[in-house]
């Protein structure tokens, strides 16, 4: 293997098609080099590297000896050694990922300065200031990143300096003060690691390229990983770079920026920068930047530079790059550039507006936006009509949508009172967000913060989120050791309602309601008739209310995949008859109790028929065991005991004890494998007759109105073909009474759920009888690792810890276990049917890497939740592509 690549003087041994090895970031430097751009040069070690350090531990001695003769080669084009004791070389060592995880793992800056060449640089750049502030740098990142020294240790004695010098600013400092500064760190370094800090930079290098491996692992990169479904095994390369200073002085600046607007779309040239800076000072918020604009003025042929080479890198990438740039001394130099991260509406339109430009093909546009990016035009927006608002500030509109909660200021306690409630609605307020506080950010409605710009931590972090952001709201003073914010003599604890705007940016007082987004953005409708030819698996909606087909058929839902029949119990006026019908223990009862839901379901299906017009419905006749529409055994107790206090004559009572002892009776060890799916309906036929009567009666009466009803009736739960037949041989009957009947016939189907392993392993008996299969994943799941669904929650955290699992598989199938399942029940199943129509209704038919694995083997469509469709319409052009 080649462990080492480097990069500089116009030519790179990398390119930037190898992100795999260099990670994004050195491939980036690499193909940047190559197109000549002015990239201080390096060189990159790869990912394997990294690997090889987490399993052994340590890095080899071929690593070494490649890193050594890459130094070598640095030195000689630089014309200077790192560390020497006159004019030194500096470099930077950077992590890198394939794919980039912001501020995640770690970066020093600085490296090889120690107490000599400190001087030498000193003399050089004829810049004492500049030369200590640099190495008080290194000592304080080193000391972090490789030492595992708090940073909060190193604050205090750089606030204890300036606090002596009675000064604000860090730029303030004198470099005397800085000396002294620096001698503060290194008692620190010694009191921690019982050792000076490393006076030798090769040490240092290797230290430090080390620590980065490391990084690969500390617990918040993990923890984004595990959000963003990274591979934990691919590991980063370390880039080691030589330093540009954008800390030299007043010509000399550091700055981010993107060749589009990442919250828009709008194609505006976008940063910001800071002069007389480093490194993490733009992005980290403890300055606040100034708009990139403001370049122009300061030192316009650096902008217009500037410009240049980041159209040139779009139109070279064909793509909105987010790029990194230092200036030192009036000299431009490009430190960093990757596929910038966007909003979803911001992805959308730069997409369409790339295919305008002829930059990219439709085929490209519809893959460069992710499928569950669509969410972004399903966010809500604030409700403001007929309400007087309060707006306590204006921010940044860091990341769109609207966000109301209570305010916590810490991420521990966000995810403290999300986990105690789980319908708690929290505002992440703090004066910058760091990636410490992922773990808040994840569970609070949005984020809200009084520092930082654009590309600030918190903004960059809520977008990829999709989570509404106001970001640099700088009238508002963040305190959060009281776990308060001061703004316009206002006092607001946690606790307190906001209300954030994130398309505006403004931070208004109370609890405001929300509207729900709008389905016809012209925008969204132009992208998606693109991305619809390439689409050719079907997508429906699980609904059960014509409320919720029609909310689905205005997303595009061609039908729904899954009507659970049961839920039309629940409601008021019917569960009176339910429990009389579970109450009965005899047949006669029994029927009697459903004839009077006859009508009631017969309506609420010729309600679904009208409302899908045309399209495919999929009735599952009932499912849930029957004690979960009886009222909970304690309250009933509790009941009774009242009632034998103060009325004990009551006929009531007897009703209830009635009912009690009922409930007794239908008590189950374990409901989810009890008395269920098709075992009802196979022990009461007379349920099922019901349903179907109800069924095939809306149909024949939406038909005479001219209506097309196309039922498809789901039989639940069944294991085995006599099963299947059982309860099929009643809903045949039953369609062709009513047919007789009503004189008109109505094209139907029957088929089943498949979410037991019994029945995937026998599809091929049940397809004799089933006309048509879905997978109902969420059951198939539960049953296929024997986990119960509600419960797992408890074992789940432990089990991404150690790496047992990657994802929640009930979040997203399990491809390597659920998944050969259902690809096996789709074979057998077509092996004896080779037209039998394949679905799935699962919670997984709206998640993109499932619907991807769904068109892989080969069903016909996915059904998800109304709120999903476009996700999955999104996600299954793209598996046809
Ligand atoms: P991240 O992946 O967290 O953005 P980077 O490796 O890009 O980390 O480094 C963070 C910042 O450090 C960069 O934005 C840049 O400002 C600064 N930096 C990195 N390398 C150099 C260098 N060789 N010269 C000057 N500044 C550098
Ligand atoms: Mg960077
Ligand atoms: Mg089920």
């Amino acid at each position: 293997v080649k462990y080492v690549y480097s990069f500089g003087g116009g030519k790179a041994e990398g390119n930037g098609k190898m992100k795999d090895v260099l990670g994004g970031k050195g491939a980036g430097l690499a193909e940047m080099t190559n197109v000549g751009l002015p990239v201080p040069p390096g060189f990159t070690i790869q990912t394997e590297a990294c690997r090889e350090y987490m399993k052994g531990g340590k890095t080899s001695t071929a690593v070494q000896k490649e890193m050594l003769a890459a130094l070598k080669q640095l030195e000689e084009l630089r014309g200077k050694k790192l560390g020497a004791p006159s004019d030194p070389l500096l470099v930077s060592v950077r992590s890198g990922a394939k794919f980039s995880m912001p501020g995640m793992m770690d970066t020093i800056l600085n490296l090889g300065l120690n107490d000599q060449s400190v001087k030498g640089l000193a003399e050089r750049s004829h810049n004492e200031r500049f030369a200590y502030d640099s190495y008080r740098r290194l000592i304080q990142m080193f000391g972090n990143v490789v030492l595992d020294i708090e940073k909060s240790e190193f604050e205090e004695v750089f606030d204890g300096k300036k606090h002596q010098r009675k000064v604000k600013l860090d730029t303030d400092l004198t470099a005397k003060d800085l000396q002294e500064v620096i001698e503060g760190y290194k008692k620190l370094v010694k009191k921690h690691t019982k050792r000076d800090f490393p006076q030798d930079a090769v040490e240092q290098l290797s230290m430090a390229r080390d620590a980065v491996f490391r990084s690969w692992n500390n617990d918040r990169a993990k923890h984004y990983r595990r959000m963003n479904n990274i591979d934990d095994a691919i590991g980063t390369a370390v880039n080691v770079q030589s330093m540009v200073f954008g800390n030299l002085g007043d010509t000399s600046g550091t700055g981010v920026g993107f060749t589009r607007n990442p919250a828009t779309g709008a194609k505006e040239f976008y940063g910001e920068f800071l002069m007389n800076a480093q490194g993490e000072d733009v992005v980290s918020g403890i300055r606040t930047p100034v708009p990139i604009i403001g370049l122009q003025e300061i030192m316009p042929h650096v902008y217009e530079q500037l410009r240049a080479i980041t159209t040139k890198m779009e139109n070279h990438y064909r793509d909105m790059q987010d790029f990194e740039f230092t200036i030192e001394d009036g000299q431009l130099f490009m430190l960093q550039t990757r596929n910038g991260k966007r909003t979803g509406r911001a992805a959308v339109r730069v997409a369409i507006q790339m295919v305008e430009e002829g930059l990219i093909s439709k085929e490209d546009a519809v893959m460069r936006v992710e499928a569950i990016q669509l969410n972004d035009f399903l966010v809500p927006s604030l409700e403001e009509k007929g309400v007087k608002i309060e707006v306590l500030s204006k921010g940044l509109p860091a990341s769109p949508g609207a966000a109301v909660g209570q305010i916590v200021f810490s991420a521990d306690e966000a995810v403290a009172k999300v986990q105690k409630d789980k319908a708690a609605q929290v505002i992440l307020v703090r004066g910058e967000t760091t990636p410490e506080d992922i773990h808040g950010m994840e569970v609070a409605a949005g984020i809200l913060t009084s520092r930082g710009g654009m590309t600030s931590h918190a903004a960059v972090v809520t977008r990829g989120m999709g989570k509404c952001c106001v970001a640099g709201a700088g009238e508002i003073e963040v305190d959060e050791k009281k776990r308060e914010m001061r703004v316009k003599g206002k006092v607001l604890k946690a606790g307190d309602w906001i209300s954030l705007d994130g398309i505006s940016g403004r931070v208004i007082n109370g609890k405001l309601n929300t509207n729900p987004a709008r389905t016809d953005d012209p925008e969204l409708m132009k992208f998606m008739s693109w991305a619809e030819p390439f689409r050719k698996m079907g997508v429906r909606a699980n609904a059960d209310i014509p409320r919720d087909a029609k909310q689905a058929a205005a997303f595009g839902a061609e039908g729904i995949g899954l009507c659970r029949t049961e839920h039309m119990f629940f409601a008021e006026d019917r569960i009176g008859h339910m429990r009389e019908m579970i109450l009965a223990d005899n047949e006669k009862d029994r029927r009697a109790a459903l004839k009077k839901l006859l009508p009631m379901q017969r309506s609420d299906f010729a309600g679904l028929f009208t409302a899908l017009d045309g399209y495919p419905i999929t009735i599952r006749t009932i499912d849930p065991p029957l004690h979960e529409f009886l009222p909970k055994r304690e309250d009933l107790m509790v009941q009774i005991a009242q009632l034998e206090i103060t009325k004990p004559k009551s006929p009531k009572l007897k009703e209830l004890r009635h009912l009690l002892s009922r409930v007794e009776q239908l008590h189950e060890q374990n409901p989810m494998l009890g008395h269920r799916g098709c075992r009802l309906g196979i022990t009461y036929p007379e349920i099922t007759e019901m349903q179907a009567r109800a069924i095939f009666e809306a149909a024949v009466q939406v038909t005479k109105k001219g209506i097309k009803a196309k039922p498809e009736v789901m039989i639940p739960l069944t294991t085995s073909l006599k099963e299947m037949k059982n309860q099929a041989d009643i809903v045949r009957r039953v369609a062709a009474e009513v047919f007789e009947e009503k004189g008109v016939k109505v094209e139907y189907m029957v088929g089943t759920m498949i979410e037991l392993p019994r029945a995937a392993v026998v599809a091929d008996e049940i397809a004799k009888e089933a006309e048509f299969f879905s997978f109902g994943t969420n059951d198939l799941t539960q049953t296929t690792f024997g986990f119960s669904r509600d419960d797992v929650g408890k074992i789940l955290p432990t089990y991404f810890e150690l790496g047992i699992l990657k994802q929640d598989p009930f979040a997203q199938l399990d491809q390597e276990g659920v998944g050969q399942l259902v690809k096996m029940a789709c074979e057998k199943g077509r092996s004896t049917r080779p037209k039998l129509k394949l679905g799935i209704c699962g919670e997984h038919g709206g998640d993109p890497s499932s619907v991807e694995f769904c068109a892989r083997v080969g069903l016909n469509y996915v059904s998800c939740s109304p709120f999903r469709v476009l996700i999955a319409r999104l996600a299954a052009a793209q598996a046809g592509l």
